[in-house]
């Protein structure tokens, strides 16, 4: 019996994909560039369902049902491209070339553009959930052709996670449009891990409260509005004790956060479309902060702290809880903009409510939040931010005392919170009636003839600034 889809690639990520196709009933076709990891795969899981062993991609794409679908899970950068160069000329027209690596949207624009003028369809597919989530049930954010979607989707959403039933799998919109909804949602899980971070440097430095005691609180967050796959494995994290040192691992874990860059290109995707994503921004540049330790080394000694005795409060770990939640809220406020922007510049119909559905399980990001957010999305009115939905105006509202008093504390014991303040930073400029944008503005016309609008006239205008500083209107050309 032929395959129904084939799987070329099989290191962590592809080997659990397969797996996950195979234990769902589906007949896979196995394929790797050196054989071994093939042979590994069967030799361990090769009784899990039905594979067919391949040594090469001709007699991989031979073993496949039409139209064919054939996922790549390969490096990604320019070993997707040499895959997809190797694969054209062993296919035919109609059949689907799936990515299902951590592609770059624009690659993924290029590659589905130059495919279609062959008359194959290249879907570029967003999985997130890590190994696990590959093999137990990912949460799947397809893009390319609506067409191949017929072909391939039903597969996708069998072998994706569940919520009451549902698939966290479903078509997200045209081209790159998947690969740019799972950058954006490691945007917001960059942005959801520093938060906790400086949750936890609060209540360490400020409360002094021991690794082992934040696991308990953070086990207890997870039991309300915070409960989330990261609240959870935060509270396993920090109650784990280093077996060689007997000291909490926290503690002897280098503190450099790496990163592999869909969090960079989320922040310059967000630059290219004007998106104020500061907080997934503030986030980026936590880790790039943290990797700079030699400059730490020497910040440590010569910059000066003049941190301030504070009293915290009898609330403090209930108010550090609330501006975590507030910050979280920005967050994904920002993120969900972000894919509203790039809609309207890419021409996709990004359904917002769907595609935080997508995120409920099987992802890294998941959390209880999430239903709340696909109800809000799904009103007949759909808010223009997500801290407008009323739910959530209400909720992030009730945070903003604690929010402020937790931000001023760290302001003054010197504990940096980069994504707690940005985002209140980012919630109190949405509420302010005037921006000193009208002073940018100012400045501008006055160095640059930049030209301004009025509040008060429709139309350009500049002020004569080297001459008799009289207005003039202005057509607005720069
Ligand atoms: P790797 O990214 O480590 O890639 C290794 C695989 O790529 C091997 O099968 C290797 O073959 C193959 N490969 C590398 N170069 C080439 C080439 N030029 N031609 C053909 N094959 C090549 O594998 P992972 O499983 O970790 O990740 C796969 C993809 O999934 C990546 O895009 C990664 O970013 C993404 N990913 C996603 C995660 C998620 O949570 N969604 C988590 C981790 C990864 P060989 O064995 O012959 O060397």
């Amino acid at each position: 019996m032929p395959a129904q889809i084939g799987v070329t690639g099989l290191a962590v990520m592809g080997a659990n994909l397969a797996r996950n196709f195979a234990r769902n009933g589906y007949t896979v076709a196995l394929h790797n560039r050196s054989v071994a990891k093939t042979d590994a795969l069967l030799a361990a899981h090769g009784d899990e369902g039905d594979f067919i062993r391949t040594e090469t991609l001709a007699e991989l794409v031979e073993n496949l049902e039409t139209p064919r679908r054939v996922l790549i899970m390969v490096k990604a950068g320019g070993p997707v491209d040499s895959v997809i160069d190797s694969l054209v000329p062993l296919l035919d027209e109609g059949d689907i070339i799936i990515d299902a690596g951590n592609s770059n949207f624009v690659d993924t624009r290029r590659r589905e553009a130059d495919l279609a003028e062959k008359g194959l369809h290249f879907v570029g597919v967003g999985v997130s959930g890590g190994e696990e989530g590959a093999l137990l049930g990912p949460s799947i954010m397809p893009g390319g052709s609506k067409e191949s979607y017929a072909a391939l989707g039903p597969m996708l959403e069998k072998i994706s996670a569940h919520v009451d039933g549902e698939p966290c799998c479903a078509w997200v919109s045209t081209d790159g449009a998947g690969h740019f909804v799972k950058m954006v949602h490691n945007g917001i899980e960059y942005a959801d891990m520093q938060v906790i971070g400086e949750a936890y440097n609060l209540l360490r430095t400020g409360a002094g409260l021991e690794p082992a005691a934040q696991a308990k609180i953070f086990e207890e967050w997870n039991k309300g509005e915070l409960a989330s796959f990261l609240i959870e494995i935060t509270a396993e994290v920090l109650g784990h004790v280093d077996a060689k040192t007997g000291k909490p691992l926290v503690d002897v874990i280098v503190d450099s956060a790496g990163q592999k860059g869909t969090g960079r290109w989320t922040v310059q995707s967000g630059l290219d479309l004007g998106s104020p994503i500061s907080a997934i921004a503030e986030s980026v540049f936590a880790r790039g902060l943290s990797s700079q330790r030699d400059q730490r080394a020497i910040g440590q000694e010569v910059l000066q702290g003049h941190e301030v005795a504070v009293d915290l409060g009898e609330n403090f770990v209930e108010d550090v809880r609330q501006a975590l939640f507030a910050s979280k809220l920005v967050s994904y406020a920002q993120g969900l903009d972000m894919l509203t922007s790039a809609g309207k510049e890419y021409n996709w119909e990004l359904k917002l409510d769907e595609i935080a559905s997508l995120w409920r399980a099987g992802c890294i990001i998941r959390a209880e939040l999430l239903k709340d957010i696909t109800k809000a999305y799904a009103a007949d009115e759909k808010p223009a931010n997500l801290l407008f939905a009323p739910a959530f105006a209400e909720a992030i509202g009730a945070a903003v005392p604690a929010w402020r008093r937790v931000i001023a504390t760290a302001v003054q014991l010197g504990v940096p919170v980069p994504v707690f303040s940005s985002s209140l930073a980012y919630y109190d400029g949405l509420r302010s009636k005037r921006l000193p944008a009208a002073l940018t503005q100012g400045l501008r016309d006055l160095f640059g003839a930049h030209t301004y609008s009025r509040i008060d006239v429709e139309g350009s205008f500049h002020t004569q600034w080297s001459g008799d500083k009289t207005e003039i209107e202005a057509e607005d050309t720069h």
